[in-house]
């Protein structure tokens, strides 16, 4: 409000100039505040990876020289750990690289709006992500999926909301057996459907909970766990383009519940094959 005092401000536009400046001041700050965050995690995200991957690329380069036939360098199986540090460091950046690319194509993209299966969506969600080859079956928690009706949404959009939030409820469910998962919707008076993903892992210290759909913020006891702070910022982009709102809540019986409404098949139309939104 300081800043709307200290620019002028038309008066003939009176109090609807008021509130465009206000509006632009606050879209202002909410880009630096992103620029800012963007920064950060090119310098730690992308610069860290990129040293690794440049200094173990370099050890590989020299084993090689050695079976070659030059001298000092190191052996094969630290040519091979590095190899994989490489790989490692690879993958993160392009994780990292793919996500901030989903992020400008979840506001960019044109919604592409059709009737669907909820419930086909979810199971090919939960399959491909409970079928890493890379983890330990054990350690992945349970996941139940209730009776899910049909919705009006975009496909490839919608998939990327759910395939974001069953991923955070694996990586922040700690390995165990009673861990479980739980997919479930209803459709409300008004036609809307809301659908609910409730897990039993960390969960998000208290007051926090609205903070994680902010681009690239991490909760104080999520940082152990690698990841960029942008899908859930993705998955508000999405769903708000489809007239819905997500929130987050504490589950009662430990970890968090996620739930997000969608337009349901009968309100569907209005949503129809709208084009970008610029939020
Ligand atoms: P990322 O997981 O890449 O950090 P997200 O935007 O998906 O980014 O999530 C933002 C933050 O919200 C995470 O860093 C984590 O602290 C918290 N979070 C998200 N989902 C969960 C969850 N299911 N349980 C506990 N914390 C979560």
């Amino acid at each position: 409000v300081i800043s709307v005092a200290a620019r002028p401000i038309d008066t003939v536009a009176g109090r609807h100039g008021a509130v465009a400046v206000f509006h632009d001041i606050t879209e202002r700050k909410r880009v630096e505040t992103e620029l800012r965050g963007f920064a950060g995690v090119v310098a730690h995200d992308l610069k860290a990876p990129l040293t690794l991957v440049s200094a173990y690329a370099e050890l590989v380069a020299e084993a090689l020289a050695d079976l070659a036939g030059g001298a000092g360098a190191p052996t094969l199986e630290q040519a091979r750990r590095g190899t994989a540090k490489v790989l490692h460091g690879a993958g993160r950046m392009q994780r990292l690289i793919n996500e901030l690319l989903d992020y400008t194509a979840a506001r960019d993209a044109t919604l592409r709006v059709e009737r669907l299966s909820l419930r086909a969506l979810v199971d090919d969600v939960v399959v491909t992500r409970t079928d890493a080859p890379d983890e330990e079956p054990d350690a992945r928690p349970d996941v139940f999926v209730g009776p899910l009706p049909e919705v009006c949404a975009d496909p490839v959009l919608l998939r990327q909301v759910i395939d974001n939030l069953v991923g955070n409820a694996i990586k922040y469910t700690p390995p165990g057996r009673a861990a479980r998962i739980d997919i479930t919707a209803r459709t409300e008076e008004d036609g809307e459907v809301r659908v609910r993903i409730a897990d039993r892992g960390i969960g998000i210290p208290d007051g926090e909970h609205a903070a994680v759909f902010d681009s690239f913020h991490r909760a104080s006891n999520g940082t152990a766990h690698p990841g960029t702070g942008l899908g859930l910022a993705i998955c508000r982009r999405i769903v708000e383009r489809h007239g819905g709102h997500i929130d987050a809540g504490p589950n009662p019986g430990g970890g968090t519940i996620f739930s997000f409404t969608l337009p349901g098949v009968a309100a569907g139309i209005r949503t129809e094959n709208r084009g970008s939104s610029k939020d």
